[in-house]
């Protein structure tokens, strides 16, 4: 292919609102265009980045028997409301009347078409387990488009769906989305890690998310690097304390602290380490009007594990404080749980205590010596903090390290949660109608290539994993514009390459050499063949590798052997 079919259009400086390295590159190679936040084009290389993921995440649905289908891109309302999530999806939702004003939204993910589709037409036992999969555009109206198309509003993704009558079959297709999902990550030649996922609105049984590692992801990953845990910080079970609960060994005592509001401020002034401070916090519950979530001082709340208690509202809210206020005066900066007339429930590592510091539930007042069961009700007890950097593993193998990661998979087991809200049943080998158990696995097919981009660049460009390179081979030739035999010479070797097999583009644009190459370097194109005057002369082609810092002479009649045995090395 000649270059300048292709609509390059490559920029040496990337946009201020470009924040990391694949927005910025993708922008300057000329990849994407945006339109609107979080609205792009991909044009052509761009296109064929995106296609070759697609490929390689159809050939491994394909694999593992998962038949495609597509879905339309509008909904209607009705079946939203069928599953309850017309008024829960929120803000992010698209939605959208017709000319007869009827409500319609654009797909964010398709489990109500899906339940619809199968509850038409599945009945029997006979039809099951079924895994079907679509690539398809969706639209979520993120609160924070960035990144480019890495959080786009508009974006890529393949979503699969499988269906069951017993639990078996669908944890056997949950195990082999997982694998599919490994080989896909693999293949592109990403550094990734599966971790344990919060099931989140969808709301179901197991779920795992796939994180490719990278600085700019949105997300913390808390792993063992010596063992096999891993888990979205979000979710990440925390190292239960070891031992009993000492004696109580010090008297409760009522102490001022003016201006000490915080834990370091009343640490410092009383000279009493954060660790045998307690801290409060006041959120809404689920029956209770109020709630107290205690926990060590030096240990932070984690949202979500809070929020998935049973006497905890979910999503959490945590009160301010003027609802705080409500609660008989309390005020942020002295609540504790001595005296507290509402359900406490502590961490473990604030339960194990004793003799602590904490709010006096008065301004400007705090207790020491305080003693759990002497001074105040034993509390409830909870797997409450955030797991920290350093905590042993909670499967006990190694300690936990923390990584960025950009989420690109999800897979959940959602059980009945749709069939039954929707009625999608099939008769079981008995005769007797079931509601159909669901799996949902969705992968970020626009995502990946920015997620490959974030860990393959350098401060020139972009250097594609071979899998995904929009071309194996990119042929410049310098001074052409000067010689019709050097262009003529490139032809010859572009369809030559191109007849070998290799996917090859030309750049044919009458530029200096110094911009072709810069322009070479940030397509991030595997390998690079120069023809020069000289080389010419000499019989040679210059190749070299993206990630090489020198040139090699190679003859020109061995060029496709030569190209041939770099892409694949004899094992
Ligand atoms: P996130 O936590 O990043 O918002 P999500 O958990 O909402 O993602 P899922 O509903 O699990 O996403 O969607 C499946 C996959 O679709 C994600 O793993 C991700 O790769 C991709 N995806 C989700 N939202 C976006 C987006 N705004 N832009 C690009 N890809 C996305
Ligand atoms: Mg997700």
């Amino acid at each position: 292919m000649l270059l300048s079919d292709l609509l390059p259009h490559t920029l040496r400086e990337a946009p201020a609102e470009a924040e990391v390295p694949s927005h910025r590159l993708m922008i300057r190679a000329g990849l994407i265009r945006r339109h609107a936040a979080g609205i792009y084009s991909w044009l052509p290389i761009g296109l064929r980045v995106l296609r070759k993921a697609e490929r390689i995440v159809r050939e491994e649905m394909e694999r593992i028997g998962a038949v495609e289908l597509l879905m339309p891109c509008v909904q209607p309302a009705e079946l939203w409301h069928e599953s309850g999530r017309w008024q829960k999806y929120g803000p992010e939702l698209l939605r959208m009347t017709d000319r007869r004003e009827r409500e319609f939204c654009f797909g964010p993910t398709h489990e109500e078409i899906i339940t619809d589709l199968i509850r038409n037409v599945v009945s029997s036992h006979r039809q099951l387990p079924l895994t079907l999969f679509q690539i398809q555009t969706k639209f979520r109206d993120e609160v924070r488009p960035r990144f480019g198309i890495m959080r786009a509003r508009e974006f890529l993704m393949k979503d699969a769906y499988s269906f069951h009558l017993d639990e078996d079959t669908l944890a056997e297709t949950y195990t082999r989305m997982r694998e599919a999902y490994e080989r896909i990550l693999e293949r592109i030649g990403l550094d990734y890690r599966v971790v344990e996922a919060d099931n989140g609105a969808i709301g179901g049984n197991s779920s795992h998310e796939f994180h490719v590692l990278a600085d700019a992801g949105e997300d913390t990953i808390v792993y063992a690097p010596q063992g096999q845990y891993a888990a979205n910080l979000e979710l990440a079970r925390a190292q239960a304390p070891e031992g009993e609960r000492p004696a109580p060994g010090a008297e409760l005592e009522h102490v001022p602290t003016p201006n000490a509001r915080t834990i370091p401020e009343v640490a410092k002034l009383l000279k009493i380490p954060a660790e045998r401070c307690v801290k409060t916090l006041i959120v809404q519950g689920s029956e209770a009007a109020a709630v107290a979530l205690v926990l060590r001082g030096d240990h932070e709340l984690n949202h979500i594990k809070a929020a998935r208690l049973a006497e905890v509202a979910s999503p959490l809210v945590l009160l301010d404080a003027e609802a705080v206020e409500a609660l008989g005066g309390l005020k942020f900066g002295s609540i504790g749980p001595v005296g507290l007339e509402m359900p406490v429930i502590a961490d473990r590592d604030a339960a194990i205590l004793s003799d602590f510091c904490c709010g006096a539930n008065k301004p400007g007042e705090h207790y020491i010596g305080v003693n759990w069961d002497r001074d105040v009700d034993e509390p409830a007890v909870a797997d409450l903090r955030l797991a920290r950097e350093g905590d042993t593993s909670p499967d006990g193998q190694g300690t936990l390290a923390f990584a960025r990661g950009i989420e690109v998979g999800h897979v959940f087991e959602l059980g009945t949660r749709y069939s039954e809200a929707m009625g999608a049943v099939a008769q079981d080998d008995h005769g007797a109608e079931r509601p159909l158990s669901m799996g949902c696995y969705g992968f970020g097919v626009s995502r990946v290539v920015a997620a490959a981009i974030e860990q393959s660049h350098d401060k020139r460009g972009i250097i594609w994993p071979a899998a995904i390179a929009p071309f194996d081979i990119l042929v410049v030739p310098v001074g052409h514009g000067r010689s019709a035999d050097m262009l003529g010479a490139a032809e010859r070797l572009h369809d030559e390459l191109e007849q070998a097999g290799f996917e090859v583009v030309l750049d044919d644009r009458a530029l200096r050499p110094g911009v072709m190459f810069k322009d070479a370097e940030l397509l991030g194109i595997p390998h690079r063949l120069v023809l020069s005057e000289r080389s010419l002369e000499q019989g040679m082609v210059e190749y070299r590798a993206r990630t090489a810092e020198s040139n090699e002479d190679i003859p020109r009649e061995r060029i496709a052997d030569f190209l041939r045995e770099r892409m694949h090395p004899p094992e």
